[in-house]
């Protein structure tokens, strides 16, 4: 019997309890824990709207759906896995790098105790103190990055630390394997010209939307796999990937994406890498009336989860 996992939606229904993820318990103890969901709520970084701090709450709440066997994977995760809600990493609303130092100590015991990560945010800033945490353990990474935009810029308002810059500065920090290292999705206005070369001039494999169009998915799925190969993983799923008719609660939302079906295939193609850490960011409810967002944030989730018990199957 694994240690932890969550209530049992037969025996208890789905709309009660303490809205933790999938109703997993909420622990602050890490040994027999194989993964912990861990929220990030800070919007310090946000360019457009706000309101990403709110992310990590709405996506617990409507994971209470979430039925305990993946059909699609043909797995029910918690007989392989033990999961746990750790709550929510210190931020500091208004002051960035003081977050980022807050988010890198908190999340570092979970890295050292061997358990792998699942971060909710937030707005998109967040990762390079999550890949800080995670490079000071594992060292350098690929990196696995679903977005409508590259998050490559040097500065914004003449600053380095945003949503928009968080792998210019881990790559420059030496947190990721730039030559393992892939973004998919890119589409929509951008400032300059220019701005098309930024992240193929860092070294990244850049897939946009349009050639995903073009490739198909499962060729999208296996230049992913050949990218990254055996190489250590994080995998950064920012909500505006999918098309806002899919997931309209996000704060930079641009047109013409995948529909939230096309998007579940694409994770499910990619079950078998090396994974280390996951996160799933900028998702904004004050913009998700019906939920929707949220909701395929977790359900994206949940089939990360999966991965990790078919890892542990083999
Ligand atoms: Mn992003
Ligand atoms: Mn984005």
């Amino acid at each position: 019997m694994k240690k932890y996992k969550p209530v049992d939606p037969i025996k208890s229904p789905r709309f009660s309890g303490i809205k933790t993820f999938m109703r997993l318990p909420y622990v602050k103890k890490l040994d027999d824990v194989d993964f912990a969901i861990i929220g990030v709520p800070s919007d310090a970084g946000a360019s457009f709207r706000t309101g990403q701090r709110e992310g990590p709450a709405a996506i617990r709440k409507t994971s209470a759906l979430l039925r305990h066997h993946n059909p699609t994977l043909n797995i029910s995760p918690f007989e392989y896995i033990s999961g746990i809600d750790y709550g929510d990493l210190p931020v500091v609303p208004g002051y960035i790098e003081e977050g980022y130092k807050r988010i890198e100590e908190s999340l570092s015991p979970v890295v050292e105790a061997g358990i792998i990560p699942i971060l909710l945010g937030g707005d998109h800033s967040i990762t390079l103190p999550e890949l800080r945490a995670l490079a000071k353990i594992h060292g350098p990474l690929s990196l696995v990055h679903f977005d409508s935009h590259s998050d490559t810029i040097d500065e914004y308002f003449g600053k380095p630390y945003n949503h928009g810059t968080p792998f210019k500065r881990a790559i420059e920090e030496n947190l990721l394997l730039v030559e393992n290292s892939i973004q998919v999705g890119l589409r929509g206005s951008i400032y300059s010209s220019e701005h098309l070369e930024i992240p193929k001039s860092l070294g990244l494999e850049v897939i946009t939307t349009e050639e995903i169009r073009e490739m198909g998915l499962d060729s999208l799925i296996n230049r992913i796999k050949e990218r990254v190969g055996k190489t250590k993983v994080f995998l950064s799923f920012d909500i505006d990937f999918v098309d806002p008719a899919y997931a309209p609660g996000t704060g930079t939302p641009e047109v013409g994406g995948f529909t939230s079906g096309e998007t579940l295939e694409i994770i499910r193609g990619l079950s078998e890498l090396n994974y280390v850490g996951f996160d799933v960011v900028e998702v904004l409810p004050a913009f998700d009336p019906s939920e929707i967002t949220a909701l395929l944030a977790a359900n994206i989730v949940y089939e990360l989860i999966s991965f990790l018990a078919l890892m542990e199957k083999k």
